[in-house]
């Protein structure tokens, strides 16, 4: 069992429950957040998604895609058994940045090969997940930040669960430049075979803590226990295990 330790609020008093590791934590009675090594109020942005969706629902999307797409099997749907569906409030940071790389590398696939330069410019708001040990696809996650509004703690469901943040901001903005670098990388090798030199100019605007909704679902087919993750906001499935189908001789 994990040590839970406790906090005070320091807007309403109420005992505040965190877990080792987590460093920003949200009072479920009033929805302030603090950092809790400080016990000092937090100067960023605080926001959340609506969930749309109730736990019946939520069963009715799972089924609806359980239906579409050719690699599924022709009863999935009706076969599963819906073993579990989680609310979770799962945070996030948010980076915004204005990235300008310039690169210098060699293009190999012509004889003799030729050195070229680039210019890659791009605006995110680049998303790093504030948990360490969730199994969450960020990079598939298109998290719809048009439904953001400033987080309420009355808008959270009695059933759901809200994690607290076991990053802070600085080092959510350290994280989000060296993903960025690594994506730019990425980006300039499909113009040049080797990079020489690359440098990147990332200014950073002010970073949002977010939480948003996703249900963490699971389902069973033929005896067998598949994952399934559900954006609340969209009832969209970002990632969903599939049973392998046997096609063949068998
Ligand atoms: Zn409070």
């Amino acid at each position: 069992m994990a040590v839970v330790d406790e906090i005070r609020c320091p807007n309403c008093g109420a005992p505040i429950s965190f877990n080792p590791g987590e460093i920003v934590a949200t009072c479920r009675y009033c929805g302030f957040t603090s950092v809790i090594e400080t016990g000092k109020a937090f100067t960023f942005e605080h926001s959340m998604i609506l969930n749309k969706y109730d736990p019946t629902q939520v069963e009715e999307l799972l089924r609806n895609w359980m239906r579409g797409g050719f690699l599924k099997p022709s009863d999935l749907a009706k076969s599963s058994k819906i073993l579990e569906k989680n609310l979770v409030y799962l945070p996030f940071w948010i980076v915004p940045v204005t990235v300008i790389s310039e690169y210098k590398g060699v293009f190999e696939r012509l004889i003799p090969p030729v050195v070229k330069e680039g210019k890659i410019e791009k605006k995110y708001d680049w998303l790093v997940l504030a948990r360490k040990a969730v199994e969450f696809p960020t990079r598939e996650y298109d998290v719809p930040l048009e439904g953001k509004i400033p987080y309420d703690f009355r808008k959270i469901e009695g059933f759901a669960k809200v994690f607290n943040s076991e990053i802070e901001g600085r080092q959510a903005v350290e994280l989000a430049r060296q993903e960025i670098e690594a994506h730019h990388q990425f980006l300039a090798k499909q113009d040049v075979d080797k990079i020489i030199e690359m440098r990147s100019d990332i200014s950073v605007g002010d970073a949002i803590y977010l939480h948003a909704p996703i249900w963490f679902m699971a389902y069973e087919y033929k005896g067998e226990r598949y994952n399934i993750i559900l954006d609340g906001a969209t009832g969209t499935v970002t990632k969903g295990d599939i049973p392998a189908t046997k096609f063949g001789l068998f």
